[in-house]
C-alpha cells in the first residue's frame, strides 16, 4: 500500500478524561499519537478533559502527567485543562442556541428512563424523542426563569453520517437513530462531545487518533462541527486491548494502570516497546523497537483492525531484555527501593545500607554484586527480592528435603555435607573466592561421579532454594564464615 501523505503541520493530541488512574489504553493511545507526531514533525497536546465535575480529582490528573512523563511521551503544549476553557464554551453554545440548532430540554430523568424503557420494550434503540423541540421561545425562558433543571441539547439533523477512518476505511452511520444528543447541562457546564469539538478545533488538531470504544461518539462529533462550521479532522480509531480471554481489557484483568505495573517493576522502555505492538504490528517478526526506532518505523496504516490481545508473557520477554540491557549499576539503583520496600535492608548513612535481620552494614556494591547474579534471568524488578533474600539472612529456612540430590538417602546427604564442611573450611580466607571453589569443588563433585550430588546440596544449603544462581558466585559473596555457618545448619536438620 502507498504511504499515506499527511498535511505538514500534523497537530494531534491526547485527552485522558482525569476520572481514574492513567490506564493501559489510553496511555497506548497516547503513545501511538506520539509516534504519528514525532515521525511527521508535528506537535503532541496534552488536555486533560475535567468537565466532569463529580468524577474528576487532580489525584488522578497528577498520576496521569507523572506517568507520561515517566514513559517518556512527553508533550509538545499542555496541558489544557477544560475547566480552565468554559468561557470558550459557552460562546459556541450560546451560537447554537440563537441559530436554533439546540435548545433546552426540561425532560426529568425519571421521564427520560421511562422513555429509554418504553423504546427497549418495543425492540427500538433507546434514543431521546425531541418532546422538548418544539418548546416556545417564551416558554422556555419562563421556565429558565423559573429555575427549572434542563439540558442543552444538538438538534441531530437526520442524514447519512459518512467519513473515512485511517484504520477502519469508510464508516457510515444513520444519523436519526442518534436522537438529540445532551451538549451541555447549562451554558458553563460543557459535555464531553460538545467539549471535544471546540477544544479540538480551536487547538487545531487535524488528527484525532484514539481508543475504538471512541467510535460511535464520531458521527456526534462530525455533525457538531457541521452545525458550527468547523472543518473535520481525520479520525483513526485503534483496536480495542483484549485481556487474554479476548474480553475487553478491564479492571477484572489485573493490572490495568500504567501505576500498577511501573510498581511491579517493569521498565518504561519495556512498557512503550509492548504498547507499541499493542495493535500496530511492523509487518516482521521483530519485537525489540526503542522509541527512535519506533518513530522511524511506526506507520498509521499498519495500525491493525482486530483487536489487541494484551500478552503478559510478551511483556515479561520484553522487560527481561530490557534489564539485561541495563549496566548493572543501574540496575541496582532501580532494585534498591525494592529491598528498602521488603524491609530486607535500610538505608544507613554514607551510602551504606544495613542489612535490617543481620545488623550488618553493607555498601552498594553488595547490592550490585547480588543483583549481578540474576540480571540475566530476571523479568520484572520486583522479583528481585524473592530472588536474593538468602543473602540478607541470618538463617533461611527450606524444606529439608530439598537439600537430597534426587534419590540420595539421609545417611548420604549427611556424609556428602560433612564432606563439604571438610573441604570448605580447608580453603585460606584469602583464597576463598568463586574460581578457586570451582576448582576445588569440581575435582571433589567428580571423584563420585556425580556433579550433582555434591554441588546440588552445596546450593541449597547457601540460599535454600530450589533454583539460584551457581553455589560457586553464591559461596565467595556470603563469604567463608556465613558458608560454614549455612552447611552446620544444614547438618542440623
Ligand atoms: N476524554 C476521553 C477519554 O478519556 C478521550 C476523548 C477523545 O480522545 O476524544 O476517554
Amino acid at each position: 500500500m502507498e504511504e499515506m501523505k499527511f498535511t505538514k503541520d500534523v497537530r494531534v493530541r491526547i485527552a485522558p478524561s482525569p476520572t481514574g488512574f492513567l490506564h493501559i489504553g489510553l496511555a497506548r493511545a497516547a503513545l501511538f499519537n506520539y509516534l504519528f507526531a514525532k515521525k511527521n514533525n508535528g506537535k503532541f497536546i496534552l488536555r486533560i478533559e475535567d468537565t466532569d465535575l463529580e468524577r474528576s480529582k487532580s489525584e488522578f490528573g497528577k498520576d496521569i502527567i507523572e506517568q507520561l512523563e515517566w514513559l517518556g511521551l512527553e508533550w509538545d503544549e499542555g496541558p489544557f485543562k477544560q475547566s480552565e476553557r468554559i468561557s470558550i464554551y459557552a460562546k459556541y453554545l450560546d451560537k447554537l442556541l440563537k441559530e436554533k440548532k439546540a435548545y433546552h430540554c426540561f425532560c426529568s430523568k425519571e421521564e427520560l428512563e421511562a422513555e429509554r424503557q418504553y423504546q427497549l420494550s418495543i425492540g427500538k434503540a433507546p434514543c431521546y424523542s425531541g418532546k422538548c423541540r418544539e418548546l416556545s421561545e417564551d416558554e422556555v425562558q419562563k421556565r429558565l426563569a423559573n429555575g427549572e433543571r434542563s439540558v442543552i441539547r444538538f438538534k441531530t439533523p437526520s442524514k447519512k453520517v459518512v467519513f473515512r477512518d485511517l484504520v477502519r476505511g469508510k464508516i457510515e452511520v444513520d444519523s436519526s437513530l442518534l436522537g438529540d444528543i445532551a451538549i451541555a447541562k447549562n451554558l458553563t457546564a460543557p459535555l464531553y462531545n460538545f467539549a471535544v469539538v471546540i477544544d479540538d478545533f480551536d487547538m487545531n488538531i487535524n488528527y484525532v487518533i484514539r481508543g475504538e470504544d471512541h467510535i460511535s461518539n464520531t458521527p456526534k462529533q462530525i455533525l457538531i462541527q457541521e452545525a458550527l462550521d468547523i472543518p473535520q479532522p481525520k479520525y483513526a480509531h485503534l483496536p480495542l486491548i483484549l485481556g487474554s480471554d479476548r474480553a475487553k481489557l478491564s479492571k477484572r484483568h489485573n493490572a490495568v494502570s500504567v501505576a500498577d505495573y511501573r510498581k511491579q517493576g517493569y521498565l518504561p522502555e519495556a512498557m512503550i516497546n509492548f504498547m507499541a505492538l499493542l495493535g500496530w504490528n511492523p509487518g516482521t517478526e521483530k519485537e525489540i523497537f526503542s522509541m527512535d526506532s519506533l518513530i522511524k518505523e511506526f506507520s498509521i496504516e499498519k495500525v491493525q483492525k482486530g483487536g489487541a490481545v494484551f500478552n503478559l508473557q510478551r511483556l515479561d520477554f520484553i522487560n527481561g531484555f530490557y534489564i539485561r540491557q541495563k549496566p548493572l549499576d543501574e540496575l541496582a539503583k532501580l532494585c534498591l527501593p525494592y529491598f528498602i520496600e521488603s524491609k530486607l535492608i535500610d538505608e544507613f548513612s554514607d551510602g551504606k545500607y544495613e542489612i535490617l535481620e543481620t545488623r550488618e552494614t553493607v555498601g552498594f556494591d553488595y547490592l550490585v554484586k547480588t543483583i549481578g547474579l540474576y540480571q540475566e534471568r530476571l523479568k520484572k524488578l520486583s522479583e528481585i527480592t524473592e530472588l536474593i533474600d538468602f543473602f540478607f539472612k541470618e538463617k533461611i529456612d527450606y524444606d529439608k528435603d530439598l537439600l537430597k540430590w534426587k534419590d540420595m538417602s539421609d545417611t548420604d546427604l549427611k556424609i556428602v555435607l560433612e564432606k563439604l564442611e571438610i573441604i570448605l573450611s580447608g580453603i585460606e580466607l584469602e583464597e576463598f573466592n568463586k574460581e578457586n571453589l570451582e576448582k576445588i569443588l569440581i575435582i571433589e563433585a567428580d571423584k563420585t561421579g556425580n556433579r550433582g550430588s555434591l554441588l546440588w546440596p552445596l546450593r541449597v544449603a547457601l540460599s535454600g532454594k530450589k533454583a539460584s544462581a551457581g553455589p560457586f558466585e553464591i559461596a565467595e559473596i556470603l563469604g567463608k564464615e556465613k558458608v560454614l555457618q549455612r552447611i552446620k545448619h544444614a547438618q542440623e536438620f
